[in-house]
């Protein structure tokens, strides 16, 4: 039988087959999966191959295929062994909740959150909440944003969840997707859930009472069915959307408003910093490149590491 991870604890991994029954399965055996050295062999978002246990009538079954990922996204471990863990795999779409003053999202957050979604594989979208809250000044400032972020690809959206404002739209861009938000705290992610799906808090109880069997559940991350037809994977207790590491040289890979200017830089291994006939900085001077943009890839290649940490870890 085939079915798709909602939630694991480390030794039991619920999996929701395609008749919507909910088995918990173990692992069958030793399990590796062959070039990715994790803590963790099966994570939230992973699709598996398991036998039903025929012995019981509980739903019990064993995993002893994972099916190959589109991407997954991981959180270093602290100790030693430099081992990741795999937070979740299979993610269509992540949503950056982004409130312009309360609390404050800076440009350089956004920019990090979006090379790292790059650099992962999952497509960003923007969500700009608490629009009912923005004086003259704020409007201002969103539609600046949302006019860059826009114009290199990303697809932006005012929502907000006080007013019920732009929610069927999101509704939209979720709709058969798996789904993830991220963003400060206190930008409203509950608030928009709650109101995408107010039943889901019921869900959630219905679903750990009867497979949780007393564990906690609030470290791992989880999937949940919206009911109009979204997956969401919540990442309790895991701050940020984890770091990738990069070379210097990949870094302007990242930044899609670099892709065709890189072909006409002088230099081949242009590094857009102080290089001759820079096409990318000919195109800042030009105003073809945000400032701000620009000012993010020169801090994310000077690897301010700890400006990092702080940004992305404040979730
Ligand atoms: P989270 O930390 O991202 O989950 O944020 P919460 O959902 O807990 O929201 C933080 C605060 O912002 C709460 O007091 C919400 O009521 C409030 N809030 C959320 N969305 C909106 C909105 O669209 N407009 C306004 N005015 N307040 C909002
Ligand atoms: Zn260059």
């Amino acid at each position: 039988m085939t079915g798709i991870v909602y939630k694991s604890t480390g030794s039991w991994y619920t999996v929701k087959t395609e008749q919507n029954d909910f088995v918990a399965c173990r692992i069958k055996g030793k399990f590796r999966i062959k070039g990715i050295k994790s803590t963790n062999p099966i994570a939230v978002g992973d699709i598996v191959d398991f036998d039903l246990d025929t012995t019981t009538d509980e739903k019990l079954g064993q995993i002893h295929t994972i099916h190959d990922r589109k991407n997954y996204i991981v959180r270093k471990s602290v100790n030693l062994s430099k081992q990741t863990h795999i937070i979740a795999s299979n993610i269509d779409v992540v949503f950056l909740i982004i409130t312009i003053n309360n609390p404050v999202t800076t440009t350089s957050f956004i920019d990090r959150f979006l090379v790292t979604a790059e650099a992962y594989g999952i497509e960003a979208v923007l969500i700009f909440n608490k629009i009912d809250t923005f004086t003259d000044e704020v409007a201002d400032e969103q539609l600046f944003l949302h006019y860059i972020y826009s114009t290199i690809g990303y697809t932006c959206l005012r929502v907000s969840a006080k007013a019920q404002h732009g929610i069927e739209e999101l509704k939209a861009m979720m709709k058969d997707k798996v789904c993830m938000f991220s963003g400060h705290s206190g930008v409203g992610k509950s608030t928009l859930v709650n109101i995408l799906d107010p039943a889901l808090n019921l869900k959630t109880k219905e679903i750990s009472d009867s497979h949780a069997q007393g564990q906690h559940t609030t470290t791992f991350a989880e999937m949940f069915d919206l009911d109009f037809g979204a997956k969401i994977i919540d990442t309790p207790g895991i701050r940020g959307f984890g770091i990738v590491d990069m070379e210097a040289q990949e870094v302007g890979d990242y930044f899609p408003e670099f892709f065709e200017l890189k072909e006409q830089c002088k230099f081949n291994n242009c590094l857009h910093k102080d290089e001759p006939n820079c096409a990318v900085k000919k195109a800042l001077e030009n105003d073809e490149i945000a400032w701000s943009r620009y000012q993010s890839y020169l801090k994310i290649l000077e690897g301010d590491e700890e400006h990092y940490r702080a940004d992305t870890y404040d979730a």
